[in-house]
């Protein structure tokens, strides 16, 4: 556990696929703790929560969970389960978390839309088979409290930045920003269009990459990496680096329709694992249905060309 500015500590737990660590947060408060984020639901959490539980000088009185993402929610129930805490989750990140891992045929319907933007078959089985071996680990927490834009916990602003998950939000007191994913300071957040997200995910990374800009935060406790020192700049490095990619995602359009997998291949390349990939493809149709909102492609049966 890592003692950071403000009485804030940090908790790091490993994670069996990349980025291979994520970071939950524990903020002083009234009451006790606030636990922020959860790890993954991977088993043996008695042997990883206890030592941690044992080490603080009071309870932890309420569970935060920035984003449905396994790395963040997926420890929700044990973290509950061990701390005897109420959970906080945002609204509309809740009804997405329902919408994907209450359902049983998320991995199906994933694979079938990936298939529908020109996926191949093999690597659509690979994610497949990997979504059976990764479901036992998203063990969120049931009816949790909903937050909403504006609600405060523990002296904490809530604040909803969508983006690199529709409902993704983010707590910021003194100029603190506790960040979840919405800010990384060494990779760019991913930002992808899935089955059931919002239409325009990069439209509204860049408006909360923006409002972050104004926010002006000092200091961004990150999801994953280390601490964010001047996190406006990196806010203004994530928007360049989008823009960037627009213009090459527009370059890698012609009269000829092509589908999300082709224009993946020509920003991504094509040496990735089906996880990458499939990654890669949700973020190709993330930049595409901007570049369709900005006017510089056209979306025609499920392919793309300029405009
Ligand atoms: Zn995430």
């Amino acid at each position: 556990m890592a003692e950071l500015p403000d009485g804030i500590r940090r908790l790091t737990f490993p994670l069996p696929m990349g980025p291979l660590h994520v970071h939950c947060y524990l903020l002083p408060g009234e009451g006790g703790w606030t636990l922020v984020d959860t790890g993954l639901g991977l088993p043996e959490a008695e042997a990883r929560w206890e030592p941690v539980l044992r080490g603080l000088d009071g309870p932890v009185a309420r569970i935060v969970v920035t984003h449905f993402h396994p790395d963040h929610a997926g420890g929700g129930e044990d973290a509950r389960r061990l701390t005897g805490a109420q959970v906080l989750q945002g609204e509309r990140d809740y009804e997405q978390c329902e919408q994907v891992w209450g359902r049983e045929d998320w991995s199906e319907r994933l694979a079938d839309y990936l298939l529908g933007h020109g996926l191949p078959e093999p690597v659509a089985e690979e994610l497949r088979h990997e979504s059976r071996i990764f479901g036992p680990f998203i063990r969120w927490a049931r009816d949790p409290l909903r937050l909403a834009e504006g609600d405060e916990v523990d002296g904490w602003k809530v604040l909803e930045l969508p983006g690199h998950a529709d409902g993704h939000i983010c707590l910021l007191r003194d100029g603190v920003l506790v960040a979840g994913d919405h800010l990384l300071g060494e990779i760019t957040p991913t930002v992808g269009l899935y089955p059931d997200s919002r239409p325009d995910p990069l439209g509204d990374y860049l408006a909360s990459l923006e409002r972050t800009i104004e926010l002006a935060p000092k200091l961004a406790l990150a999801g994953h990496g280390e601490l964010i020192a001047d996190p406006v700049s990196r806010a203004r490095e994530i928007v360049e680096h989008h823009r960037k990619r627009l213009d090459e995602t527009a370059a890698a359009l012609g009269p000829e329709p092509r589908t999300g997998y082709d224009v993946s291949l020509a920003l991504f390349g094509d040496n990735l694992d089906a996880s990458g990939r499939r990654f890669a493809l949700a973020e190709a149709l993330a930049h595409l249905e901007r570049l369709v909102r900005e006017g510089r492609a056209v979306r025609q049966m499920g392919a793309y060309t300029d405009s």
